[in-house]
């Protein structure tokens, strides 16, 4: 395997691209910060169009580790891997293994898991070659119904910011995505007594979460339209930008996926239409809480880690109002003091 030190800039600690290519594998292993403990972040498998356009994913997703572990108070740091290719279509065996053994040369100081295009029978791979690593079928397992809990925890907090009340029942939320998270989020929201509009655009997914949880179907672009007091974004990221905003008929946007805003900017533009939004990082931190208890050294309280993402979410939603800023911004400061980089 041959690996080279990458220099993108001064915000990220360590940047590492590494090619095997017997095992037709070529990633980038970027690592933000280790300020708070060891970093953290799954393992993304995407077919990206070019390098860079790989290295910019990283990059961003350590940055979002970083953040998303600091607000949760964890004691780690954020990293991300990106594994370019075709999830459908790489030699898992091969390919995963040599990501082990990369993982390996860290140390201990970067462990990962699960993202996009990878699973916990993946992880098994990278553990036959580094200790590294969480997520496995053998151990936390899939994070999906902790993130969803953690979702569910903000929504609460939020409904009772936005209405001096913390009661989901009789409310209607729109869920957009029906997979592993959108799926034990509208299980949570049936079992408060929500109603439920859904959309995937895996009709099958969405037809699931109908039949068994009394859910509207919609189709994935009649979502933004949804007759829904909240939305949840729980499918991929930039679905709030200029096209989706002023569509949107919900008073709280609150959902699972990562980097939902198109570009920071959106943010001032939800504000602007009056609806309150709970940072992607925030809401979506119980499957990373989950995780992190694994790889923790010291005993970690998982269960009351994740009930508590209602009060952090509480928290910065009070500081936004109070100071006149936007949610995400409260949100970025409050990790930025504590990563102390303000
Ligand atoms: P998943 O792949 O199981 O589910 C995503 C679903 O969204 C799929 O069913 C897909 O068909 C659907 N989808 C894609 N594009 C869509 C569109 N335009 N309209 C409607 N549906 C669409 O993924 P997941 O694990 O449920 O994660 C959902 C999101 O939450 C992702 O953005 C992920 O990064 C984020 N997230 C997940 C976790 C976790 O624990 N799984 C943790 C933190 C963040």
């Amino acid at each position: 395997m041959q690996t080279r030190e990458l220099h993108p800039g001064a915000v990220h600690e360590r940047v590492v691209q590494a090619v095997d290519e017997a095992a037709g594998y070529h990633a980038i292993i970027a690592i933000h910060s280790t300020k708070l403990g060891p970093a953290v972040g799954g393992t993304r498998v995407w077919p990206y169009a070019s390098f860079d356009e790989a290295l910019t994913d990283a990059l961003r997703l350590s940055r979002g580790m970083s953040y998303k572990a600091a607000v949760a108070g964890l004691p780690f740091g954020g990293g991300k891997s990106v594994i370019i290719g075709d999830s459908r279509r790489i030699s898992r065996e091969a390919v995963f293994r040599a990501h082990g053994r990369f993982i390996n040369q860290f140390k201990g100081q970067y462990m990962t898991g699960e993202d996009v295009g990878t699973t916990p029978a993946d992880m098994e791979l990278v553990r036959r070659e580094t200790p590294y690593v969480a997520g496995l079928a053998t151990t936390s397992g899939d994070p999906s119904p902790f993130t969803a809990r953690g979702v569910f925890r903000a929504m609460l907090a939020a409904v009772l910011h936005r209405w001096g009340s913390e009661k989901l029942a009789g409310r209607t939320v729109a869920i957009q995505g029906c997979g592993n998270v959108g799926y034990n989020l509208a299980r949570e929201l049936q079992k408060a007594g929500t109603k439920l509009i859904v959309a995937d655009i895996d009709a099958a997914r969405a037809a699931r979460v109908a039949g068994e949880l009394e859910a509207s179907p919609v189709t994935p672009d009649e979502i933004f339209d949804a007759d829904a007091e909240i939305f949840a974004p729980c499918a991929l990221g930039g679905v709030l930008n200029d096209e989706t905003i002023p569509r949107l008929r919900a008073a709280i946007i609150c959902g699972a996926a990562n980097n939902q805003l198109a570009e920071d900017r959106h943010a001032n533009a939800i504000e602007v239409r009056g609806i309150l939004y709970v940072p992607d990082y925030v809401a979506n931190a119980g499957g990373l809480i989950n995780g992190a208890q694994e790889l923790s050294r010291a005993p970690l309280e998982t269960k009351a880690a994740i009930e508590a993402i209602y009060d952090t979410t509480l928290k910065i939603l009070t500081i936004a109002s109070s100071q006149k800023i936007t949610p995400a911004q409260a949100a970025d400061r409050l990790a930025e003091e504590r990563l102390g980089s303000r």
